[in-house]
């Protein structure tokens, strides 16, 4: 078998899994199992949690999507492992979610006037590209200067206002100008299709208020518009708002939507590393293992894996489920919950 070869041809694992086995001098020698890219997890706080922890569960890399802007530059900047990339604040409506949320950290929210002074639509959005939407670039670049690789938007009805059509039209358009990206946070009746019709790029939470219909999905995921799944942070709260999530995701995926691998850690109780619930509940929305080690390996918000190599590769102890246990959400949990991390040089094919 050569390096490139995936583990067996028709395994199910698709491209980026490699059979390998230990060294000879390190630990565990001869051990044999699978061998993935670095992992990420889309979704975390790492001011309200333990990177380190999320690291010993075989998460390489993280994307932060909420933080003070220079606490989190700092923390981005430490040698080693987690890699990360990050939004910096939360941009949001005046009073706007999570402005009054007590676990939110200091300097994390940035409160933003509508760009609509009772303009028409149409006027509005013509502003929107001009002087009058100085908060919204300002904000965006702020978020920039700090190093931020996406911009995060808040637009949750249920625990506050929300912007408006025109001002979130400003900030996709500030981002856009500055080649970054617009993740949304959308939480209540429409907030959805608000972030699909304006263009955002990334739904930081699978939608889970209500159920999406298919043609709302499929013009999401035509637009190339990417979820970051979110699944075990409901199975832990609410089974039903988890069904509604996965059923959700499960269509979303069958349109050809980019599912993005993400806790939200930080978040409450939440197993740090691998989350074998968040893990179960992709391949409960229909995700293979294949599908499910690729939402792991993107490299969201960059283009290139590059950011998130430091010379360490994932392994999987073990031999990997059989084929025809790949769609079962408990195996392919219980194996991928076990990945760890490991220099890359530690492991040859085999
Ligand atoms: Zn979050």
């Amino acid at each position: 078998m050569s390096r490139t070869d995936p583990v067996e041809a028709g395994h199910g694992l698709g491209p980026l899994a490699r059979r390998v086995r230990r060294s000879l001098n390190g630990d565990h020698p001869g051990e044999v199992g699978t061998m993935l890219p670095p992992l990420v997890d889309h979704h975390v706080h790492l001011q309200l949690s333990r990177a380190d922890d999320a690291v010993a569960g075989g998460i390489a890399a993280v994307v932060d999507l909420g933080a003070d802007p220079g606490a989190i530059a700092t923390i981005a900047r430490t040698e080693g492992l987690p890699r990360v990339r990050y939004a910096g604040a939360f941009l949001t409506a005046p009073g706007g979610y999570p402005s009054d949320r007590p676990w939110r950290p200091d300097g994390s929210v940035r409160e933003l006037p509508s760009v609509d002074g009772g303009a028409t639509d149409e006027q509005a959005r013509e502003l929107a590209h001009h002087a009058l939407a100085g908060p919204v670039e300002a904000a965006v670049d702020e978020q920039r200067a700090f190093g931020a690789s996406v911009v995060k938007v808040a637009l949750n009805s249920v625990a506050g206002t929300v912007f408006d059509r025109p001002t979130l039209d400003a900030v996709v358009a500030a981002a856009r100008a500055r080649g970054l990206p617009v993740a949304a946070h959308a939480e209540g009746a429409g907030m959805a299709q608000l972030a699909i019709d304006a263009g955002v790029d990334v739904l930081v939470h699978a939608p889970f208020t209500e159920r999406l219909d298919d043609a709302l999905i499929a013009r999401a995921a035509a637009a190339g518009q990417a979820w970051i799944s979110t699944l075990a942070i409901h199975v832990r709260d609410d089974a039903a708002v988890a069904e509604t999530a996965i059923e959700n995701v499960r269509r979303f995926h069958a349109a050809g939507g980019r599912v993005l691998y993400g806790t939200d850690l930080g978040n409450g109780d939440l197993v740090p590393g691998v989350n074998p619930d968040e893990v179960a509940a992709l391949v409960r929305a229909g995700l293979a293992a294949s599908d499910v080690i690729a939402a792991l390996a993107d490299p969201w918000p960059d283009a290139s894996p590059a950011w998130t190599d430091a010379g360490v590769a994932t392994f999987v102890p073990g031999p990997p489920p059989d084929a025809d246990r790949l769609t079962d959400p408990d195996t392919v949990a219980a194996w991928l919950a076990a990945a760890r991390i490991l220099p890359a040089e530690e492991l040859e094919p085999c």
